[in-house]
This record gives structure tokens, C-alpha cells and sequence, in this order.
């Protein structure tokens, strides 16, 4: 790989809180070090539609509190064919583009692998997720926001269920990963959580609820992660009428809220940790490799690896302990 002059940064897949101020780290740090650099918009499809535009200091002002992507994103197909790859290579040669920054989840991680691969172009990869479920990274941007965003929600469900004596069931997002869920259901004090990654039988579940009955409880919220093999919170509240047809049971599904919204000082801080770690890499001849962080340090894991080892796991001692203090 020849001398970089020119980085562009990207964000794709799901959006999340945090990719501004990344954004604007990678920006700054590559302008602070004698770097040119450019924005891609809409992720793969502005690569393939040379919808790229060159970024200075100013271009990143003002942007640190901003949810979402100024970049925007995009899930783009014709990047998985072999012309549509070509054609994304040609408009950053034109451009003078000779390495790139990728700000997006496990997909365009894989993009970016095989992309780098076949053309012999620098890439550094940074998890920008709200699901928390990338390998090689404790924490995914937009992750904590995303936390905050529900546990606010569920304070608020929280008053109406006590003043109504009422059984919540609230569904967050997380197909394949229960991170927000556990952490949202231990920070609001919920009942009882439902993840994907454990099978709760609704009789156990029953069980909980029953005991909280028998304690006085006067309302229960159930936290149910979109990927509980029960059929998420519609499925789990019909289970549970089945038999606690007395209780005024209600349901709510968070959505795409969770998404959006002022970033977390934690998820700034960390954008603009990883963003400028990115760029350092790059310099480096650090090349194909994800950006992340354990315990406090920032660490580079090979994009092979962190995407071969995509098997997240949840913390046993949290879900012990949120059974324990429910
Ligand atoms: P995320 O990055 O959040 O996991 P996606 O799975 O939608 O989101 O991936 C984002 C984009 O990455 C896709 O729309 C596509 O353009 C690109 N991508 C995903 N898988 C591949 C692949 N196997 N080859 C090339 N590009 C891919």
C-alpha cells in the first residue's frame, strides 16, 4: 500500500448517537496531522454514486450534540457486487481518496473487509451501534444513549403503571442481543427481563410476577428484548393474560426512538476517543483492523477476527444479578 494523502470517513447500516462527534474527530485529527479529507454521504451507495464531498475544519462545527449521522446512511446491495464495488473504487481514485475511515456495524464491517481486501485500500473500522453487540469493543457507539433514552421512558411508563396498578410489558430493540434490554431493566428496577440469549418460560416468569403480587406490588414492568423467542411484548403479555387475567395489562413497543437523540457525554467522549484512534491507526499502517474499547484503553482488533468472533455474550453476573435485586 503506497503513502496515504487523502482519508474518507463514512457512516452505514443502523445510525447511532455518538457517529457526529466521531465524525468529527476523524476530520479533525486527519486535518490536524497534514491529511486531506472527504465525507462520503449515504455510506456504500454515495461511494458508488460519487456522492462525496470534500470537509474542512467548519464542516464538523456545532455537530457534537447531534443524534443521527450528518454523513447519513444507508443499506446499500449493489456494493455486494463485484461491478458496484469497481465502480466505488473509481470515484475515490478520481478523487484522490486513498484510505477510509467506516463507522457502521458488523455488515459494514464485512463490506469494508472485502473492499480492502480486493483493492489494497487502508481501512480502519469503528462499531457504531446501539446493539453493544460487536466482539473487540465493551462498549458500541450509540449504546448508552440508547440506554438512556429507554431508561427515561421506563420512569415515565412507571408512574402511570403504580398510579393505575397496571403490568407493563415494554419491548426495546435488540434482535440477536439483549444488552440494552439487561441494562435498561437493572437501571429502572423492572421485574423481570426477557432476552433473547436466555429462554424464560413464561411459567417462570408467572412466577415472578406472582411473588410480586404476593409481596403488594402495586405494578410490575416486564422488559421484553424485540428478539424474545416468546414473540417479543405482544407475545409475552398474551402468555401472561392467560393466566393473570385480572391484572389491566398494557404494552409498549420503544421503537425507533431509541435511536435518536442528543448524544451521552460517554458516547461523545468515546466517538471522538475512537475517531481519533482511527486516524492514528491509519497513519500507522494499522490497516483492516476495528477500533474498540476494553476496560479503559482503546484496542485495535483485526476486522477478520472481530468479525469471525461476532458471538457476543452477555454478562452472567449481570443477569444473575438483575434476578436478584428485582
Ligand atoms: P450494519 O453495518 O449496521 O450491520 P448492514 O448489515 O445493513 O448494517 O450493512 C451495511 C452495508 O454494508 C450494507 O447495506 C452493504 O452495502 C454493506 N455490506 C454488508 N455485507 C456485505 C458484504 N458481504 N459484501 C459487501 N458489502 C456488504
Amino acid at each position: 500500500m503506497s503513502k496515504i494523502n487523502k482519508i474518507a470517513v463514512f457512516t452505514s447500516g443502523g445510525d447511532a448517537p455518538g457517529m457526529n462527534a466521531c465524525i468529527r474527530a476523524v476530520v479533525r485529527t486527519s486535518l490536524y496531522l497534514g491529511y486531506d479529507v472527504a465525507g462520503i454521504k449515504q455510506g456504500y451507495q454515495g461511494m458508488i454514486d460519487d456522492n462525496i464531498e470534500d470537509m474542512n475544519r467548519h464542516s464538523v462545527s456545532n455537530i457534537m450534540q447531534l443524534g443521527g449521522t450528518i454523513l447519513k446512511t444507508a443499506r446499500c446491495l449493489a456494493f455486494k457486487t463485484p461491478e458496484g464495488m469497481q465502480q466505488a473504487y473509481d470515484n475515490l481514485k478520481k478523487r484522490g481518496i486513498d484510505a477510509l475511515v467506516a463507522i457502521g456495524g458488523d455488515g459494514t464491517f464485512t463490506g469494508a473487509e472485502r473492499f480492502s481486501a480486493t483493492y489494497d485500500i487502508p481501512v480502519v473500522c469503528i462499531p457504531g451501534t446501539i446493539d453493544n453487540d460487536l466482539f473487540g469493543s465493551d462498549y458500541t457507539l450509540g449504546f448508552d444513549t440508547a440506554t438512556n433514552t429507554v431508561i427515561e421512558a421506563i420512569d415515565k411508563i412507571r408512574d402511570t403503571a403504580e398510579s393505575h396498578d397496571r403490568l407493563f410489558f415494554i419491548e426495546v430493540m435488540g434482535r440477536d442481543a439483549g444488552c440494552i434490554a439487561l441494562r435498561a431493566g437493572i437501571a429502572s428496577g423492572a421485574e423481570a427481563i426477557m432476552l433473547p440469549e436466555k429462554d424464560t418460560a413464561i411459567s417462570d416468569l408467572i412466577d415472578m410476577l406472582e411473588k410480586g403480587a404476593a409481596i403488594k406490588k402495586s405494578s410490575s414492568i416486564v422488559i421484553v428484548a424485540e428478539g424474545d423467542k416468546n414473540g417479543g411484548a405482544f407475545g409475552v403479555a398474551k402468555k401472561v393474560k392467560e393466566t393473570f387475567d385480572f391484572y389491566d395489562t398494557k404494552v409498549t413497543i420503544l421503537g425507533h426512538l431509541q435511536r435518536g437523540g442528543s448524544p451521552s457525554s460517554f458516547d461523545r467522549i468515546l466517538g471522538s476517543r475512537m475517531g481519533y484512534a482511527a486516524v492514528k491507526a491509519l497513519i500507522n499502517g494499522d490497516y483492516r483492523k476495528m477500533v474498540g474499547l476494553r476496560g479503559n484503553e482503546i484496542v485495535l482488533t483485526d476486522l477478520k477476527e472481530a468479525l469471525n468472533e461476532h458471538e457476543f455474550k452477555l454478562e452472567d453476573d449481570l443477569m444473575e444479578m438483575a434476578t436478584v435485586l428485582a
